[in-house]
């Protein structure tokens, strides 16, 4: 199992990677792009706009987005 970390401090509990690539990119944002090779492209910023306050969700110093074991599937029906 991999350890996360918040501003250097160790993320306590168990965690999972959650995939973020159901968000669109932002319309009028310079730095999402929805048309790239790869397919559509949001920008950190967004994500974090859209994704920070919601419950169980946090953004490690990887710049990854995890989520509370367990916590995917009402995740899921809440959010996408
Ligand atoms: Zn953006």
């Amino acid at each position: 199992m991999s350890n996360f970390y918040d501003e250097g401090k160790k993320i306590k509990g168990q965690w999972e990677y959650l995939d973020t690539s159901f968000i669109k990119p932002t319309e009028n944002c310079d730095m999402c792009d929805n048309e790239t090779d790869l397919g559509p492209y949001t920008c950190s910023i967004c994500l974090i706009d859209t994704l920070s306050g919601i419950p169980n969700v946090k953004y490690t110093d990887e710049c990854e987005w995890i989520i509370k074991r367990g916590k995917k599937r009402q995740f899921n029906k809440t959010y996408k």
